[in-house]
């Protein structure tokens, strides 16, 4: 194991940088191959000794044929024993190779030359590469790579592991890995290379940056191949700090901008947020009284407030928002509060016109579907000044909607919603140098650890209380064949008075077939029980026809409510106290979370009934354990993380910010709190070194988050 080597010290000298020099001084670097480098956003030297292989091919041994698995990458050789060359669909070369083991291993090829099958005669021994898979007749390798080799002579393997890297169109594995290597042999010794300050603890375990980079380039021989693949090695963990700290770095740097910019500071006397609070027919939970404070004392701060407020379904988010409105109101500027479906939408737009209406405020509706007239008014209210909050989908981003005060942006649900898109409504409010306040909205509860990492732009409450009188859900997870005893369930919870959601969850990601499974279910639903109303809503009604539905539901006409997940989120109907999941094995954790949450909310017992198909994947057993054994958002969402990985937890979050090289956000979660150490450090005495790292690891993509 390489010894850790002395970081630099912050007075060191780190100009004079090697790795700043352009590709084209590499040996064998010419313009046209610069260019190609270039489209892998590849420009100096540094680049390349940070462009990290995404995985490891092993070809050190040569892997008997009869120890083959699909999905493995392997390196077999053996003698061809049968070649077959195929016209019946589409050109086709098979050939059947075997060895001592006495295992055989089908090598199929859909696009060849006749030279090609001129020397894979019967007889001729190869040495492969490739993947294989379970293939109709047996274990096969679609396109290995392959050479020929003589017959008598001892096989030659690799000494070490072969890096794959990220690469593009017409530039070969061995190309690339030919240039990484000439470049590494340029890297300067460690104080040179490092840009975190030598008198900032790293946590321990870390091998110094020039040996991981080495590390990784070029594994040694006797690496251990487990603890590489699973990204534990301390040369990887050393790499994916630093990634971590720059990433955290970027979106600091992101914030401080906002931040230093100005808003509105909305001051008022508090009025109308005693008002609203008099007319609530419940007290606040002491976590929406604490967070609604937190809120209110940004807003009267002359820069941007950026918070996310976080909350499990039911927790109360809503009221929230509404005080954070009608202080924005108060100190005389309009309030956009955008939900990301108009279910959703239209669910707000009720909740504030009840709210906010006997207060003297207008509220103003601006979906996707309001047209002509109805449309021409809203958006003259929203842009004379006249509608106090208006309230709408991401209709509320086109063009042509235009404020005249916007000193307040909420965005409900902000998993759904990309950063790109946030920006777009915030800047929505800008007025000359004047930024809108940004409240964000999530239901999602985001790990802490994830939350350093991916909301560092953002100031992140919780409302980590659920109002009183709330009792949890029992959950149980059922086959499918068990439907009819379901039904029957439903039938006797009925009659006892309570209601019923029987959700059809996405076929594919199709709102047409989901509707078309829905409308079966309901047709199912109404035969087997005839004594009872059964609704049904989908995606592709028209928001008249569902609101008709939802408000025959909550008045209680409808017995048992049949939908898509179109009630995934913020439908409140307090009575309805069983919940029928289909399909359930298909949905991720956090969907079957907000979809529960749509009952519990009254104060009887509630039941959650998942329906599955089997055979179960071991994925879905572990996820329907994991419902029926809790229902804590957060602990829902830390094994959402584990199970799933940070990208599908962030949603669209993700994009654009962590796509990581060699950081693992579930893996490295454990970094966090010393990343942010660092980078608190770094940012108040280093900030140049923050921007070389910056530079470094996000290098042409930094340039749109100060954009
Ligand atoms: P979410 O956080 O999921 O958006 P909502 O804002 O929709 O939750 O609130 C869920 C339900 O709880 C609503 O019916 C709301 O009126 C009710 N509620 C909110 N706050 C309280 C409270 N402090 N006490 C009792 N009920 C509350
Ligand atoms: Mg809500």
């Amino acid at each position: 194991m390489p010894v850790a080597a002395a970081r630099s010290t912050p007075t060191s000298a780190v100009s004079a940088d090697q790795g700043r020099a352009p590709l084209t001084s590499l040996g064998g670097v010419g313009p046209a191959l610069a260019e190609t480098l270039g489209r892998l956003g590849l420009r100096t030297v540094q680049d390349l000794w940070f462009h990290l292989p995404l995985r490891y091919e092993d070809r050190t041994r040569v892997m008997p044929l009869a120890d083959l698995r699909p999905g493995d990458r392997a390196q077999v050789e053996g003698i061809v024993d049968f070649v077959e060359r195929g016209f019946r669909f589409r050109p086709q070369l098979k050939v059947i190779i075997g060895d001592e083991s006495g295992g055989v291993l089908l090598l199929r090829f859909f696009h060849f030359r006749k030279s090609q099958v001129d020397q894979l005669g019967k007889g001729t021994r190869l040495l492969c590469f490739g993947e294989v898979r379970q293939g109709p007749q047996g274990l096969e390798m679609v396109h290995p790579q392959y050479q020929r080799i003589d017959p008598d002579e001892p096989v030659v393997v690799d000494e070490r592991l072969t890096p794959v890297y990220p690469t593009t169109e017409g530039l070969g594995p061995r190309r690339l890995a030919g240039v990484v290597s000439r470049a590494l042999a340029h890297l300067p010794a460690d104080d040179r290379l490092e840009l975190i300050p030598g008198d900032l603890p790293l946590p321990s375990g870390m091998t110094s940056l020039r040996d991981a980079l080495l590390y990784v380039h070029r594994p040694p021989p006797d690496v251990d191949l487990r603890q590489l693949g699973e990204g534990h090695h301390p040369a990887q963990k050393r790499l994916a700090f630093e990634e971590l700290l720059t990433q955290h770095l970027t979106l600091r740097r992101m914030r401080a901008a906002v931040k230093k910019r100005k808003a509105p500071a909305l001051k008022s006397a508090g009025t109308l947020r005693e008002r609203l609070l008099a007319s609530l027919p419940f007290p606040l939970t002491g976590a929406q009284s604490r967070v609604s404070k937190e809120v209110a004392r940004d807003l009267a701060r002359p820069h941007p407030m950026l918070r996310l407020v976080q909350g499990d379904v039911g927790s109360g988010k809503t009221v929230v928002a509404a005080l954070a409105a009608v202080a924005a109101v108060e100190a005389g500027y309009q309030v956009a509060l955008m939900a990301p479906t108009e279910l959703l939408a239209e669910q707000h737009l009720r909740n504030f016109r009840a709210w906010l209406e006997p207060l003297g405020l207008t509220v103003e509706w601006l979906a996707g579907k309001v047209q002509g007239r109805a449309r021409k008014n809203a958006l003259a209210h929203a842009s004379e000044g006249t509608a106090h909050v208006v309230v709408g989908t991401h209709a509320l981003m086109q063009e042509g909607v235009a404020f005249q005060r916007l000193g307040l942006v909420i965005v409900d649900e902000q998993h759904r919603f990309g950063v790109h898109q946030r920006l777009a409504l915030r800047d929505k409010g800008a007025e000359g140098d004047l930024i809108p306040h940004q409240l964000v909205l999530t239901a999602t509860p985001i790990p802490r650890t994830l939350a350093m990492s991916a909301y560092a732009d953002l100031d992140v409450s919780s409302i980590d209380e659920l109002p009183p009188g709330r009792t949890p859900v029992q959950t149980v997870a059922l086959s499918n064949e068990r439907r009819y005893d379901v039904m029957e369930r439903i039938h006797a919870a009925c009659m006892q008075g309570r209601q019923v959601y029987w959700v059809c969850t996405l076929i594919e990601e199709s709102e047409q077939l989901d509707a078309q499974a829905a409308e079966v279910a309901h047709a199912e639903l109404t035969a087997a029980l005839p004594d009872l109303s059964v609704g049904l809503i989908h995606g592709r009604m028209k928001p008249k026809e569902k609101q008709a539905i939802m408000d025959a539901f909550k008045a209680g006409e409808l017995a048992v409510l049949v939908a898509t997940t179109v009630i995934e989120v913020g439908v409140d109907v307090p009575n309805a106290s069983l919940m029928v999941i289909e399909n359930s094995e298909r949905l991720g954790l956090a969907q079957l979370h907000q979809l529960r949450g749509r009952v519990g909310r009254g104060s009887v017992a509630s039941n959650c009934v998942l329906l599955y198909q089997t055979p179960l994947s071991r994925l879905a057993k572990e996820r329907l354990q994991v419902m029926r054994e809790t229902n804590d958002g957060f602990r829902i969402a830390e094994k959402d993380l584990e199970l799933r990985g940070p990208g599908e937890v962030l949603g669209t979050r993700q994009t654009g910010q962590l796509q990581f090289r060699i950081a693992d956000l579930a893996r490295d979660a454990h970094l966090m709190p010393d990343v942010q150490r660092v980078a608190e450090a770094m940012m108040k005495d280093h900030p140049d070194r923050c921007e070389r790292l910056i530079a470094r690891w996000v290098g042409d993509a930094a340039r749109y988050v100060d954009a």
